[in-house]
């Protein structure tokens, strides 16, 4: 396979080609760096080149070469995931596909887009037309549909929508890893394999995804004396039909801090929100029955202007407090509505470094919390006996210290995705080691 890049050199245009060290740097990196264990071990995996296709006819020819030349080909949006799943490792070549970004069409409920489109374009575009984005992770500003379909779950809209295992695509065009390779549409239950699989399954070239009518959201940062009446409060307004929202998401104090562009006082508990401007009088009301200070108030004229408050939420919260202070790190987990207090206090007493952040969301259609607490990290073991004792309580873990696809990535056992991976991916090039060997199951 030693002339597989004369071969990608001779054949495509020089615009998709990169080979040059700080391009192989940068295009082998996502921000699995959030994870101490994973800086550690992804240190050294780079591509040996990046290949950038503009148009499906560029893609199917980089894929019939690199699959004729048997180069493993690692899938990557725009490389914000958090568990090192757009990292190369076994070298081979980086598919970028952040080039085929249009938004092909926006229809009443739905948009057509390529699978380097970023949400944020998506979102502008339909709200242009009186429609919204279901759902967009916090990343949304540089973050691919086919990325987040691929290595996300959820995150701004959840809390009305659900995650990507709701209905949120419609439909999805696949490519296999073949010369020259096929391309079919899935739609329905069909997709869910390849929902948050990490691109094991085969390539997603083109997606429809349902939209929503447009919502004017208010913004604002409410503060509470405790960090009960902000959960307590955060519940309230999850709960209240009436009010349309977007983002309901709380924090512990001392985590306001790391929010300097937001200026929140320190000692307080932090609720950040996107909610419809019609919903102000029942927001308010919720807010004082628990005491909460309204510390910042943006009217929707101001939505997607400048920095927001979902600038701060999901995983956004441990970025600025990275920022702040590298040492600190986080977890992914879904507490149970009914005992999160219970489950927090528990943590608490055996863990005081941990601090409680929490989102508010829906999963097939019922009210859920998600908890990404910070943390700051002593060893892998004190890691590990944390993530354990979660799971243990009852609010299982989504380990995002690990690039290994657990679980099957919720839709499917690893059994079936292999077998589906067998014939998509006849030479087994794609994502290698993502999906763990049924000899490792
Ligand atoms: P990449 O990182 O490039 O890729 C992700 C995975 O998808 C990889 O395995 C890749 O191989 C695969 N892939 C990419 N494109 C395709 C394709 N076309 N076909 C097949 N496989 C493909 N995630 C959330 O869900 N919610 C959040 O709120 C959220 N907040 C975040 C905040 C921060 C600060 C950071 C750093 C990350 C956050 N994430 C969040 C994780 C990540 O940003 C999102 O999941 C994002 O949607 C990933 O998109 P991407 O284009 O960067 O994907």
């Amino acid at each position: 396979t030693g002339n597989w890049k004369a071969r990608l050199a001779e054949r495509l245009d020089p615009a998709c080609l990169l080979w040059d060290e700080p391009s192989l740097a940068k295009y082998s990196m996502d921000y699995h760096h959030f994870s101490p264990v994973l800086s550690r071990e992804l240190k050294d995996k780079a591509a040996e080149c990046i290949v950038s296709p503009r148009s499906e006819e560029e893609l199917d020819l980089a894929l019939s070469i690199l699959t004729d030349e048997r180069v493993p080909v690692t899938v990557r949006g725009n490389g914000t995931g958090n568990y090192g799943q757009a990292v190369p490792l076994t070298g081979g070549a980086v598919l970028n596909l952040a080039n085929m970004n249009r938004v092909l069409e926006i229809g009443d409920g739905y948009a057509v887009v390529e699978p380097g489109a970023r949400l944020g374009k998506i979102d502008e575009a339909a709200r242009e037309q009186g429609q919204e984005v279901l759902i967009m992770p916090s990343t949304f500003h540089t973050a691919s549909i086919g990325g987040f379909i691929s290595g996300g779950f959820g995150g701004i809209g959840s809390i009305t929508w659900g995650t990507i295992w709701d209905g949120f695509v419609e439909e999805i065009t696949v490519k296999t890893i073949e010369s020259p390779p096929q391309t079919f549409k899935l739609a329905g239950d069909e997709i869910r394999p390849y929902l948050h699989t990490y691109g094991v399954v085969g390539i997603i070239s083109e997606l429809r995804i349902k939209l929503a009518p447009r919502v004017e959201y208010m913004q604002w940062a409410i503060t509470f004396e405790d960090w009960e009446n902000a959960v307590r409060f955060g519940m309230e307004l999850a709960q209240d039909d009436s009010v349309k929202k977007r983002l309901v998401s709380v924090h512990e104090a001392p985590i306001a801090q790391y929010f300097k562009a937001l200026k929140l006082p320190h000692d307080r508990a932090a609720a950040l929100l996107e909610v419809d401007e019609r919903g102000e009088d029942a927001l308010l009301a919720l807010a004082a029955a628990r005491n909460g200070r309204v510390e910042r108030r943006v009217t929707a004229d101001k939505y997607r202007k400048g920095i927001g408050v979902s600038d701060f939420t999901w995983n956004h919260t441990t970025l600025w407090a990275r920022k702040a202070d590298t040492s600190l790190t986080y977890l992914q987990t879904t507490h149970n509505w009914d005992t999160v207090f219970e489950e927090m206090a528990l943590i608490k007493r055996e863990f005081p470094e941990v601090m409680q952040h929490l989102e508010f969301n829906k999963q097939a259609g019922k009210l859920r919390i998600a908890g990404l607490p910070l943390l700051r990290y002593e060893s892998d073991e004190r890691l590990n006996a944390i993530i354990a004792r979660y799971d243990e309580i009852g609010a299982p873990v989504s380990n995002p210290h690990t690039w290994d696809l657990e679980d099957g990535g919720r839709s499917y056992t690893r059994r079936k995705l292999w077998e589906l991976k067998r014939e998509n991916d006849p030479y087994l090039l794609l994502n290698q080691l993502k999906l763990k060997a049924y000899s490792q199951i």
